[in-house]
């Protein structure tokens, strides 16, 4: 890509940064937790399930089990059938539990502040560590990309690419980096409500003059 190509992609990232703060000013990771490991088991749990279902799963949890050293010693079928809801249960218990493990060994019980220490994390990758590090330390050190993430991006003409780590690194050259993790949650509030897989509103999508994939009238 050229540079000019470049600044002109940044531009328009840039303003549709600008409208997805103005558009959604409170928004906030809808996970609900209290201190950075609760974070962690919660974003463990949301892969591949609604972060409303995991807030239903977690109180219970939380109580049962309130920090690292509990889950480090937790009964693995009693763990499994609290989580069992958010589906592919087996994993997610195994990692929660071997994750607290690791944390309540190696790291005196918190979660660490480093990328790469908390991907050495049993069932921890890239998205699991951005979100915590983000919303529980306020460090931005990537950009989230689920699934709304990635199909907004993709049609914003952001990137052209599929594997998430490319588009990871994609947004991270066209955005400031103190806005990548909110970046990523209010994508998410649009892509939810307006940009959706299925049915996108582009008739009602106040980003529609800057999509490459608006598709109007
Ligand atoms: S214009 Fe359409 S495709 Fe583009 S972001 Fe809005 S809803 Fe999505």
């Amino acid at each position: 890509m050229s540079s000019h190509q470049h600044h002109k992609l940044r531009h328009r990232a840039l303003e549709v940064l600008v409208r997805l703060k103005r558009l959604y000013p409170d928004a906030a990771c809808t996970l609900n937790y209290e201190t950075p490991l609760q974070l962690l088991v919660a974003t463990i749990l949301s892969a591949q399930c609604t972060d409303e279902r995991v807030n239903q799963v977690t109180p219970a949890l939380f109580k049962r089990f309130p920090d690292a050293f509990s889950l480090a010693t937790a009964d693995l079928q009693e763990l499994e059938t609290l989580v069992r809801s958010t589906g592919f249960y087996r994993n997610k218990a195994r990692h929660i539990k071997e994750s607290s493990r690791m944390i309540a060994e190696k790291f005196g019980g918190e979660v660490p502040k480093r990328m790469e220490q908390l991907l050495e994390l049993p069932g921890v990758a890239r998205k699991t560590a951005n979100v915590v590090m983000a919303n529980a330390y306020g460090i931005n050190m990537g950009v989230t990309v689920d699934t709304h993430v990635r199909r907004l991006s993709q049609r914003l003409g952001l990137t052209q690419h599929k594997d998430p780590v490319r588009i990871e690194r994609d947004l991270m050259q066209v955005l400031p980096q103190p806005d990548w993790e909110n970046w990523s949650i209010r994508l998410i509030y649009h892509g939810r409500g307006i940009c959706t897989a299925r049915n996108p509103a582009c008739y009602n999508c106040k980003l529609s003059d800057l999509c490459p994939s608006a598709q109007i009238g």
